[in-house]
């Protein structure tokens, strides 16, 4: 699907979007705008494609260079804070928003919530639940970055960084460690530390694969985001075989919404929303 890059601007409309004329609501599917970015965002996207009553659209903040292909209308980019998705919900008449971002993606969320409670959409999240420990786990929650730089040391450790590209250029403050960095997208330029090596990699990642990884890698300890679902697990499985310890960034607090889980309870609930102007 084409799309259209606004990053940090206002609303961007792609070509693909000029499907069901606004004129034209009542009749019209009722456009429902999926906020993405994550495997739930996709697989809800797949599901509703093909519903003659809905016109889904995703909108991705823009993070991956390559992002995976939709099977509907993607737009790209900031909104422009709350402010701007609220113009942007009215604008594109939307019937409703499902936020399917990822756990960390917090400010999105909020941001989500108040728009859509200024405008009067209605707004369901589709989240998922935080993993949990079980007997063999080493974890160790911490409050972001620098509490994770804070639990590896003083004392040179091996360590996995499974972060964002962005979050791991703070681990140059800690240039005694040696880093193994995996990230969808290279880090460029790569980080300003004597050792670190790269994985370049899309999930979903098996338990057997990161096995092998850590092992080869000799890694002590990980540094990771406690992002739930199957997709990224393995590394936690691979941890627990290997006795290592995991560093778990704390998942930041998301707003009270109504939430469910699986994307066919977010296919029930758009059976009961109504057009902007029905
Ligand atoms: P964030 O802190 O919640 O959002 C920052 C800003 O990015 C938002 O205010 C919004 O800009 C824009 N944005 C975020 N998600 C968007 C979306 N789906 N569509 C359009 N704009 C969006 O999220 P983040 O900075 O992307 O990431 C925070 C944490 O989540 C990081 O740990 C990151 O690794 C993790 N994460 C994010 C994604 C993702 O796709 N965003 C995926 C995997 C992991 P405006 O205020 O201009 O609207």
């Amino acid at each position: 699907m084409p799309t259209m890059d606004s990053q940090g601007g206002a609303a961007a409309v792609s070509p693909a979007m000029s499907g069901p004329s606004l004129n034209q609501a009542v009749s019209m599917p009722r456009r429902i705008l999926i906020l993405g970015g994550t495997g739930e965002a996709r697989r809800l996207a797949a599901r509703l494609a093909g519903e003659k009553k809905l016109y889904p659209i995703v909108s991705l903040a823009g993070r991956t260079e390559n992002p995976a292909q939709m099977p509907v209308p993607v737009r790209v980019g900031g909104f422009g804070g709350i402010d701007g998705l609220r113009a942007y919900l009215t604008a594109e008449r939307i019937a409703a928003v499902i936020d399917a971002t990822h756990p960390y993606a917090a400010q999105m969320s909020r941001h989500a919530a108040a728009a859509c409670a200024a405008e009067g959409v209605p707004l369901l999240a589709l989240r998922r639940q935080p993993w949990k420990p079980v007997a063999g786990d080493r974890w160790r929650e911490v409050e972001g970055v620098p509490g994770a730089l804070a639990a590896l040391g003083e004392t040179p450790r091996r360590v996995f960084l499974a972060l964002g590209r962005n979050e791991v250029r703070a681990f140059e403050a800690a240039p005694w460690h040696a880093y193994l960095v995996r990230s969808v997208d290279p880090v460029e330029p790569p980080l300003a530390v004597p050792y670190a090596d790269y994985v370049v990699a899309r999930g979903p990642f098996t338990a057997e694969g990161d096995l092998e990884l850590l092992r080869g890698h000799r890694i002590a300890v990980i540094v990771a985001k406690n992002s739930g679902g199957p997709a990224t697990y393995g590394k936690m499985e691979a941890a627990r075989a290997l006795g290592l310890e995991v560093i778990l960034l704390r998942r930041p607090a998301v707003p009270q919404v109504p939430a469910v889980e699986t994307v066919e309870e977010v296919a029930h609930w758009l059976e009961t929303v109504k057009a902007p102007d029905a």
